[in-house]
């Protein structure tokens, strides 16, 4: 069995010096055993939190063209490692192999793009009537990333890049259940010519592990992905110290079908959106709001979207969803589905387990249209994580933009429509982070990703993805 050790000072720390707290990692697909991991405590973090302080005096000295140079050769080293990092990814994780390597794939891009990134962090210089004033930004200090287990290589790519390019050190744990690909992730990255200490790995429970590094004084920043609930804790933790904090939170995220849209790319969008990687995505379409003329049309072309796809394990090269990552996601969505059906929704497709003997033994389950939702319902409301696509009707463009901001949340938001003034409209009434116009994904690497209002603070990805991880200092010069 794979045995997946932390990483801390430099150093792969054998499973035995972990002392005896392991955790089995399974195969969502088989429930199989697939790796060893040794559970970490608040000790392996505090000893991680110092190396990474220790390494913050070299790391933050070095030029950013150094830091450059490292981060390139950290995301080839992910590219020569992609096929094993992918495949692990696929066994703990659930995912399909070829949606496996693409995640890995894109971390390198991301580990690419803040080399360059990292150059452009110019200061300013201001002129004062006695004075001149210059701007620096400067590395905030060793860094918490915290992750969850949906895209837990890629969204800890959007943290470590960063973070590194910005002169800081870091601390990553990964999601108890799915650590293995993040952490090779973070083994490859941590070869590519860092000072032992800056890129440290310490696997456990949130609640022990991830709350030491919230909470310890020697951590000045936490980045952390999950759900809105653990975001909340993590700020008020924070609080004590007045931590910088970036939270890319929970998501329930409508997308728009106007009269006038393509129905067809708009269904497609909305299927692949709704049921990729399960639904487990935090800009996972969430609620469809329909124009009235088109709903039929919609509806059909949904249905057979939602019935095109082909379910099972993720290794097999054909596949295009796999399981859902674990017992409590299926549990989770099957009463949403319940609670749905119980208010008066008519189930269109799915809201079962497939059926056979390649599925018993998985936490599959089939994508899922429902009709005539309302939000009363939970698959409304709250964030299901699930593959379900709810539909509801809307006569108005302005009603279907108060429908749409009807939520605590507000990461994502789509809208199809041929009519570039109600696009431009709709995109600056909708309460969220990313607005898709004719498009299903809001994330773009060189440009803002977060969440407006319950879904998050502070931006990933561009330039503010890099400011995240700064300081900013003025330096006055008298000169009267
Ligand atoms: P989670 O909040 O349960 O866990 C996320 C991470 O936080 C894990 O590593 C966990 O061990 C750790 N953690 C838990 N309690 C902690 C504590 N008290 N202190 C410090 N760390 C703690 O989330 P999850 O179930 O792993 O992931 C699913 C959630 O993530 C969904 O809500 C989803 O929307 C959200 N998500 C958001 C984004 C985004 O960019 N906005 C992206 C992906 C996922």
């Amino acid at each position: 069995m794979y045995q997946s050790q932390m990483l801390i000072d430099g150093r792969d720390l054998p499973l035995e010096e972990g002392g005896d707290r392991r955790a089995v990692i399974y195969n969502p697909a088989n429930q199989e055993a697939v790796a060893e991991v040794a559970v970490g405590s608040r000790q392996d973090a505090r000893l991680a939190l110092q190396a990474a302080e220790r390494a913050f005096l070299l790391w933050s000295k070095t030029s950013s063209q150094k830091r450059g140079e490292i981060l390139h050769e950290a995301a080839g080293r992910v590219r020569d490692s992609s096929e094993r990092i992918a495949r692990l990814l696929t066994l703990e994780q659930g995912k399909p192999l070829k949606y496996a390597r693409t995640e890995v794939l894109s971390s390198a891009d991301v580990l690419d793009y803040y080399a360059e990134e990292g150059k452009r962090n110019y200061g300013e210089w201001i002129t004062g009537p006695r004075s001149r004033s210059i701007v620096l930004r400067q590395p905030i200090g060793v860094a918490a990333l915290i992750t969850p287990w949906n895209y837990p290589v890629d969204l800890l790519a959007w943290k470590v890049a960063p973070c590194l390019a910005a002169g800081c050190t870091f601390v990553a744990k990964p999601p108890s259940l799915a650590p293995l690909a993040a952490t090779e992730f973070v083994r490859a990255v941590s070869q590519a010519g860092l000072p032992a200490g800056a890129a440290n790995v310490v696997h456990g429970p949130g609640g022990e592990v991830g709350a030491e590094l919230v909470e310890s004084p020697i951590s000045r920043k936490i980045a952390f992905t999950g759900e809105t609930a653990t975001g909340r804790s993590i700020m008020a933790a924070a609080a004590a110290h007045i931590k910088r904090v970036s939270l890319e939170l929970g998501g329930q995220s409508p997308f728009i079908v106007c009269a006038d849209a393509d129905i067809k790319a708009a269904a497609a969008s909305a299927a692949q959106r709704a049921f990729s990687n399960m639904g487990q995505i935090c800009i996972s379409v969430n609620r469809i709001y329909m124009a009235d003329e088109v709903a039929e049309a919609f509806t059909a072309e949904l249905v057979a979207r939602a019935e095109g796809f082909k379910i099972g394990s993720g290794l097999d090269p054909e596949v295009d969803l796999g399981p859902m990552f674990s017992r409590a996601q299926r549990v989770k969505t099957r009463e949403h589905v319940a609670d749905a059906l119980e208010k008066g929704a008519e189930l269109l497709s799915g809201g079962r387990e497939p059926e056979g003997e390649a599925y018993e033994k998985g936490y599959f389950f089939l994508p899922t249209v429902l009709d005539r939702a309302d939000h009363k319902m939970k698959v409304m409301r709250e964030e299901t994580f699930g593959p379900v696509a709810p539909l509801m009707k809307f006569k108005s463009m302005e009603e279907a933009i108060s429908l749409a901001n009807d939520s605590p949340y507000g990461l994502a938001a789509y809208i199809f429509t041929s009519d570039l003034k109600t696009a431009l409209l709709a995109a600056e009434g909708l309460e969220a982070g990313g607005i898709g116009v004719n498009v299903n994904n809001v994330v773009d690497l060189q440009a803002p990703f977060g969440g407006w209002k319950e879904s998050g603070l502070g931006r990933e990805l561009g330039r503010w993805g890099l400011e995240a991880y700064m300081e900013t200092k003025h330096i006055r010069l008298g000169m009267g």
